[in-house]
């Protein structure tokens, strides 16, 4: 990402940081903490570009050395990417390994080496404390960048070792003015209905977003009517993405329990929810909350099954209203 495509509400951030860097004041060992679509990834990449830039001249990345011109083609072999893979739940202990080997050794373009970590608290204590190992004992001019949505499942001595950076999500203002010079449709609705998240909102609107919104509440309304409508009412939501179905549920069930101390219902749909006792309310939201943590970590759960599971569980809830 070049400096340009940094986000508005990221570039005071920014800016604070590559001083920090300039002044050589800027840790080895980095958290980011950020809410979720908001940027905070986009801003570490952003930081780690300018790490790794040979050059920095006017302490922006230089866009034309050995190293920005391979950071443009997505292969830098200083930048060390960790996240959980297709397939698993967990970062594993042997790609931490692995990277850390890969820092003991000299930089291969001569310049720093980074290693950027998304979702650390995905690593189990195995890999932690390996990562913990490389923390402990940094090699010359190399950065850890962790990005974090969710500190608190992060090791205590992880978190110790690292400067903690609280990176603030939009106003709302600045994320619907980006929005609207995106080109956002109702970027007022979207942006509420994503959770205040501008990257969801964006993301939907690529998609149809408005056409499946309408025919997920059209579902939902018919099962609310008839409850025995579950089979037809899976039938029906098995064309969409399921990604984007907990999303909409996630926002409209904590929308429910914002109806209930007299907030503004979005649709029929958390309004009827909104009729039921608030302890189940949260105990769907826990389950949706899981069933997201499963699909975003890329372990590819079976999307028909748990969109059965996501199905029983409303409709036991529904049926309480
Ligand atoms: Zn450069």
């Amino acid at each position: 990402m070049s400096h340009q495509a940094l986000l508005p509400w990221m570039r005071e951030q920014y800016e604070w940081q590559i001083a920090q860097i300039v002044k050589q004041r800027y840790s080895h060992a980095n958290l980011y903490i950020g809410a979720r679509a908001s940027g905070t990834e986009e801003l570490a990449l952003a930081i780690s570009r300018f790490l790794l830039c040979l050059a920095q001249p006017d302490a922006r990345p230089c866009g034309e050395c050995k190293s920005c011109i391979l950071l443009q083609k997505d292969g830098h072999p200083d930048l060390h990417i960790l996240k959980t893979e297709e397939g698993s739940t967990t970062i594993k202990i042997d790609a931490v390994r692995g990277v850390l080997h890969s820092i003991s050794q000299t930089s291969q373009l001569g310049g720093a080496k980074v290693v950027l970590i998304m979702a650390p608290e995905e690593m189990n204590e195995n890999s932690a404390n390996a990562l913990l190992k490389g923390l402990e004992e940094p090699s010359d001019n190399t950065f850890f960048l962790l990005v974090s949505y969710e500190p608190s499942r992060l090791l205590a001595t992880i978190r110790s070792r690292c400067v903690s950076l609280s990176i603030a999500k939009p106003s709302r203002r600045q994320a619907l003015d980006w929005l609207e010079q995106n080109g956002i449709r109702d970027a007022e609705l979207m942006l509420t209905e994503a959770g205040g998240a501008p990257l969801i909102a964006a993301q939907w609107n690529r998609g149809q977003m408005f056409e499946q919104r309408q025919l997920i509440l059209d579902s939902l309304q018919a099962l609310v009517a008839d409850s025995s409508a579950l089979t037809k009412c899976a039938k029906d939501l098995s064309a969409l993405d399921v990604k984007f179905l907990v999303e909409q549920l996630v926002s409209w069930v904590q929308n429910a329990v914002r109806v209930q101390s007299g907030g503004a219902s979005f649709n029929e749909f958390d309004k009827h929810l909104a009729r039921v006792d608030s302890r189940l309310i949260f105990d769907l939201y826990d389950q949706l909350l899981r069933k997201r943590r499963m699909l975003n970590s890329g372990s590819n759960p079976n999307s028909q099954l748990l969109l059965e599971e996501l199905l029983l569980d409303l409709n036991l809830v529904l049926e309480a209203a």
